[in-house]
């Protein structure tokens, strides 16, 4: 029966014990929070105080490393790390793939006597070369060297990585080519950290702020994503070859009861959860919130925020360790952005601000409009935004992020502001030429006397806005969940800078004492040319996809559309000028993504018309044979009765069985996304209606009503 696998992962699910151990046993969180990262708490006990003191202050002030440390550093890292059990270290970076890399190295050293030294040295620490030709570069290497480079990013803590039998240090690293350009995903958002820092003391400075450190850019990700047992997951070639199903009819129970999200979280789910925040803990990622969201089967977590590139690095971490707890505890943890049709989809809110010496200049404090610097900050995001839209959009783009962005549930792929009431208020005194006053935020009573007064946020929540204000920071929600979030903050970042610096230009132009008017003028200006990218209402709207072509505002709903954006001539000017990517290394990233964009969508094709060959139509052909020979014996007894049932049935099923053979034919000479994406809708349509009509027992492949609601 081609349907075994199916129903013995239902059986097994159905008496399964999922007691698993805890990671830390009966441990407090407090005593083993950071035990496997390198934290500065930790370097402290392991380096010299003048070592420590200089390793500091490149974490904290971005100054350039000094090399002659390196040799202590990397041996108080080893001694550390050997305490902790490592035997290896591995350089760990992010190639273009958007995904992690690693090579693992052992310290030993033989000592030619029948033993061993164990050995790390600051070269090994600060450099390495990983034999890295297979990782993607879109051209650059082939014109320079084939070696690519790993360098140390001392601003992001080296942390443990644990199997069963042993323990890796793994050291954050940026990777770039001989010549140095960027082939990963760190080495630009160090760029853009450096450039934002720069533009916004300048702007700070006028405003006669002495920063301290630098400026930093901020990061809280939320991690969307679904959990599904694995052994319904082994019944899909599917989502084993492309991470999301490419055939499965929506159940009659979906989403639509609203009683997923926020829901008590099962006990299996929470004892997985409880084991990645244990284990996130350790390597002192601050897992912060975890909740059932929308969709069935659909939970996230998201940490406190950090600095952007160790928050960047800890979500790569987040991904990992949530993959590997999974696997643990029997789940499959899917992070495509699609992986059912019908149910929402995962995404990453990406949480960004910038500050320096601990304030946040995206805090409106008490009144905004009183808060001069906090306005000059938010009309030079806004004028970023406006600006630049299709390179925000081009950070949140990918093949699977496509079935995603614009489907009612994520934001459009129209990319717009939202203020909320207040701000837009004051926004738009700003306008008219001076601020009077603010909307008072008020207090919002909730109806119930025995609870407290909460005073009501003066920011509304709005979900259908790819990039809202939510009171002290721009939540950018478009980000996919299984992209890196890199790219989306190296555009926050870049686009930022360049406004500020055209606000700094400005302002250096005005004289002390005409400070106030001038910066007045500035910002009037600034929201009379930019407000149009500022909308407050409802983004799933399709008024608002006619509104925004009004107001000439750029709608690029799909990857091939969004990709040339990252080549123009604007863009690479903007990029040049911080010194964030060269020319080369954008059309190195164009390349890359078309490629990863064409390559996917291509596997989709092939395994979607391998299972519509191989699973399907046998299965079909089972059933309509079971059918016929039923028609038959009917016959041949003479008896009329059922026999209607049975040619209408055999009818349909002979029809849509001519019609997936016709369609698996049309997918493979499908060579290219144009006829591929309409082939595959196509062929899901027919493999979908015989799963509505097949016996039950044949079906060979877990349905969406097991996925989503059996563990
Ligand atoms: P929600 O948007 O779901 O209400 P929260 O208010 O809890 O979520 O915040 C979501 C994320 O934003 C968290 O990771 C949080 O740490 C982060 N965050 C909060 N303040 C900032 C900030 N100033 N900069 C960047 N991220 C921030
Ligand atoms: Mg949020």
């Amino acid at each position: 029966m081609s349907s075994e696998l199916r129903q013995s992962a239902i059986s097994t699910i159905a008496t399964a014990n999922y007691d698993t151990e805890p990671a830390l046993g009966s441990d407090s969180t407090i005593d083993t929070y950071g035990v496997d990262t390198f934290s500065i708490r930790t370097m402290r006990k392991y380096l010299s105080k003048d070592v420590y003191k200089s390793l500091l202050k490149t974490i904290r002030s971005g100054t350039a490393l000094d090399a002659a440390i390196a040799d202590e550093v990397a041996n108080g890292m080893k001694s550390w790390a050997m305490g902790r059990g490592a035997s290896h270290y591995t350089h760990w970076f992010q190639p273009l793939t958007g995904s992690t890399a690693e090579k693992h190295d052992s310290f030993i050293e033989p000592d030619y006597e029948g033993g061993v030294v164990m050995n790390f040295s600051g070269k090994a620490l600060i450099q390495g070369e990983p034999d890295a030709s297979s990782f993607p570069n879109g051209g650059i290497r082939a014109t320079f060297e084939a070696r690519g480079y790993t360098a140390w990013d001392p601003t992001s803590p080296a942390f443990i990585k644990r199997d069963k039998n042993g323990a890796t240090l793994c050291i954050p690293t940026a990777f770039c080519s001989y010549t140095g350009e960027a082939l990963d995903k760190k080495t630009p958002l160090l760029r853009s950290i450096q450039a934002v820092s720069k533009q916004a003391k300048r702007v700070l400075s006028l405003f006669g702020k002495e920063v301290q450190n630098k400026v930093t850019a901020s990061l809280g990700a939320e991690q969307e994503y679904f959990l599904i047992d694995k052994k319904f997951y082994l019944t899909r070639p599917d989502l084993i070859q492309t991470g999301r199903t490419l055939f499965g009819s929506v159940p009659a129970k979906h989403q639509q009861m609203e009683d997923h999200y926020f829901g008590a979280i099962r006990p299996r789910v929470l004892d997985f959860m409880s084991d990645v925040d244990r284990e996130l803990w350790k390597l002192a990622i601050p897992a912060k919130t975890r909740h059932n969201e929308v969709a069935p089967g659909q939970f996230e977590i998201a940490p406190q925020f950090d600095e952007v590139n160790a928050a960047v690095d800890q979500n790569m971490m987040i991904m990992e360790v949530l993959r590997t707890t999974a696997d643990r505890h029997g789940f499959v943890c899917l992070m495509h952005e699609k992986p059912f049709a019908g149910v929402n989809g995962s995404g990453k809110h990406n949480n960004w601000s910038l500050s320096y010496d601990g304030n946040n200049l995206l805090e409106p404090g008490k009144n905004p409009h009183d808060n001069a610097l906090f306005l000059t900050f938010l009309s030079a995001i806004i004028k970023a935004v406006d600006c630049y839209p299709e390179l925000l959009r081009s950070a949140a783009t990918s093949a699977g992020n496509d079935h995603r962005l614009g489907a009612n549930e994520a934001p459009p792929a129209i990319i717009s502001i939202y203020l909320g009431s207040q701000l837009n208020d004051v926004i738009e005194q700003i306008e008219r030429g001076g601020a009077e006053s603010s909307k008072e935020g008020g207090i919002m009573n909730i109806g119930a006397d025995i609870l407290p007064k909460l005073p009501k946020d003066t920011t509304d929540r709005n979900r259908t806005s790819p990039f809202a204000f939510t009171g002290n920071k721009f939540e950018f929600r478009a980000v996919g969940s299984n992209q890196n979030c890199a790219d989306a903050n190296v555009v926050l970042n870049t686009i930022t800078a360049q406004t500020l610096s055209e606000i700094a230009d400005e302002l250096e132009k005005v004289s002390a004492d005409k400070f106030d008017e001038g910066l007045q003028a500035i910002l009037q200006k600034i929201i009379k040319d930019h407000k149009k990218v500022v909308f407050n209402g409802d983004g799933y709207n399709e008024d608002w996809v006619v509104e925004a072509e009004r107001r000439g505002l750029p709608n690029l709903r799909t990857t091939p559309e969004v990709l040339p954006h990252l080549v123009t001539e604007k863009s690479i000017k903007l990029f040049e000028a911080h010194g964030v990517f060269t020319k080369a290394e954008l059309e190195s990233r164009f390349e890359v993504e078309k490629e990863i964009y064409e390559k996917k969508i291509e596997i989709e094709a092939r395994i979607a018309a391998e299972i519509a060959r191989t699973m399907i139509l046998p299965v079909a052909m089972d059933y309509q044979g079971t059918i016929a020979n039923n028609l038959i014996t009917l016959n041949d007894l003479g008896v009329k009765a059922g026999s209607k049932a049975l040619i209408s049935e055999l009818e349909k099923v002979g029809n849509l069985v001519d019609t997936l053979t016709e369609q698996a034919d049309t997918l493979d000479a499908a060579e290219t996304h144009e006829t591929i994406i309409p082939a595959l809708a196509d062929i899901r349509v027919t493999v979908d209606a015989l799963e509505a009509i097949v016996d039950n027992d044949l079906w060979p492949m877990a349905k969406y009503r097991e996925m989503l609601f059996i563990y």
